[in-house]
């Protein structure tokens, strides 16, 4: 199945759906999610992977979606949460506690005691009032949690640093010695049992040496603990792979994602270890999978910009405002043979809302379409109301059928919600 390609009238498609009808038809600007490309994305880790002991898990932080949610984990993968609200979709979707794990620096009680009554796989512990707060729910309940320290390896993974966790800078985890004493202090504790260790050390992550060297920091770690008479069973890698936002066009047959780039050597530099071994992806299942498109409202000029203003802004996709980031543009009918530079701006009263700056892009005219790609990660998850935009649909393409798999919001429902 072609995922995203220009057909012989030059109009872009989504496997077999028309993606300017689409637009034409349907009030801009919306998600649109490919199900196969979800799909071929779950199975090239899952053949990566191999026969070796690993609960792949979907970060669900990347895109909470539920028929999104449904659509990977009945490709086999269990979930990585954050927050309750996480665990509670999660569940509600089916997920089976034992595949499912939770991480995050700040687990209120409610949200621990949550996942102790469920007995999810392993609760990832974040700092020593963590542990002693997991512990004291965990005996009031009289039920045991697994549970994995999150180590910080001091590593950097190289990517943007808003997205770097793995760096003792970073709030996430605990040093080493911080660790060995957690872990001394959990085997002591009724209730508790540590059988992991946990590391993530960042998003967007484009090269396997960050991970390599984290491997290497967990088996020396994994030794000492050892001698200390403390036997790890389970190894968490976090998530981090990233995807080719530049090329998620290929023509060219350019990987979308760094997949093949990072997982066959992580994979390999584990096999002799003999545990258990949990990966939490999030971008790299969904990320390529979907595109934001929006409709050129106007063009203005400024004496130094020409300005495309588009009808999406920065509370659909704010990953431009928040990290500079680059995503591909393109054109829902293509045929312009010249090009100009361009900012891509949203209607949203801040001058951080742009897509993209001094971007080259074929001619434009008021009312075409563009298609923001690469915008099925942290794109509609991190969507907000902001100058009291509705939240837009999401639609689901599989092979030449779409559907609606999130209606969006009217500004009554946002009005009804302060209870007026
Ligand atoms: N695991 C943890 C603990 C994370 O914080 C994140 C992202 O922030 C992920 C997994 C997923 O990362 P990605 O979407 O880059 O795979």
């Amino acid at each position: 199945m072609k995922f995203l390609y220009y057909n012989s009238r030059s109009v872009l498609h989504i496997e077999d759906v028309d993606l300017l009808s689409l637009a034409e038809k349907h009030k801009t600007p919306f998600y649109v999610y490919s199900r196969a490309e979800i799909i071929k994305n779950c199975n090239e880790i899952l053949s990566t992977i191999g026969p070796i002991d690993v609960l792949p898990c979907y970060a669900l932080k990347a895109n909470f979606n539920p028929v999104l949610l449904d659509t990977i984990i009945s490709q086999g993968f269990g979930v990585d949460v954050v927050s309750g609200g996480e665990l509670f979709f999660a569940s509600q979707c089916g997920v089976p506690p034992e595949k499912i794990v939770f991480a995050g620096v700040g687990k209120t009680e409610e949200e621990i005691e949550e996942a102790v009554k469920l007995g999810i796989h392993s609760l990832n512990i974040e700092s020593e009032s963590e542990l002693n707060t997991v512990a004291k729910i965990a005996r009031n309940l009289q039920k045991t949690i697994a549970i994995a320290i999150r180590v910080n390896p001091d590593i950097d993974a190289k990517t943007h640093p808003y997205i770097s966790t793995g760096l003792l800078s970073n709030k996430f985890g605990v040093a080493k010695t911080m660790a060995l004493k957690l872990y001394q202090r959990a085997q002591a504790l009724d209730y508790v049992d540590p059988v992991g260790i946990h590391v993530h050390i960042g998003s967007q992550i484009q090269a396997v040496d960050p991970y390599l060297a984290t491997v290497t920091f967990l088996k020396d770690f994994i030794s000492e603990l050892k001698v200390s008479g403390i036997d790890i069973k389970h190894i968490d890698l976090g998530g981090g792979i990233g995807i080719n936002y530049e090329n998620q066009y290929n023509p060219d047959g350019v990987p979308r994602t760094y997949i093949q780039e990072i997982l066959p050597g992580l994979i390999k530099s584990l096999r002799n270890e003999n545990k258990k071994i949990l990966i939490e992806l999030g971008r790299s299942i969904i990320g390529s999978a979907g595109l934001l498109i929006t409709k050129v409202l106007y063009i203005k000029n400024s004496p130094q910009k020409k300005f495309i203003v588009v009808d999406a802004a920065m509370n659909n996709l704010i990953r431009p405002s928040l990290y500079n980031a680059y995503h591909q543009i393109l054109p829902l009918r293509s045929g312009q043979e010249n090009s100009e530079k361009v900012d891509i701006v949203g209607p949203v009263c801040e001058t951080t809302d742009f897509f993209a700056r001094d971007r080259l892009l074929p001619l434009v005219n008021e009312g075409d379409y563009l298609a923001i790609t690469g915008a099925g990660a942290y794109g509609q998850a991190l969507a907000s109301n902001y100058n009291l935009r509705p939240m837009v649909t999401e639609y689901l393409v599989e092979n030449d059928q779409f559907r609606t798999i999130f209606k969006g919001q009217s500004i009554q429902e946002i009005l009804h919600k302060f209870n007026l």
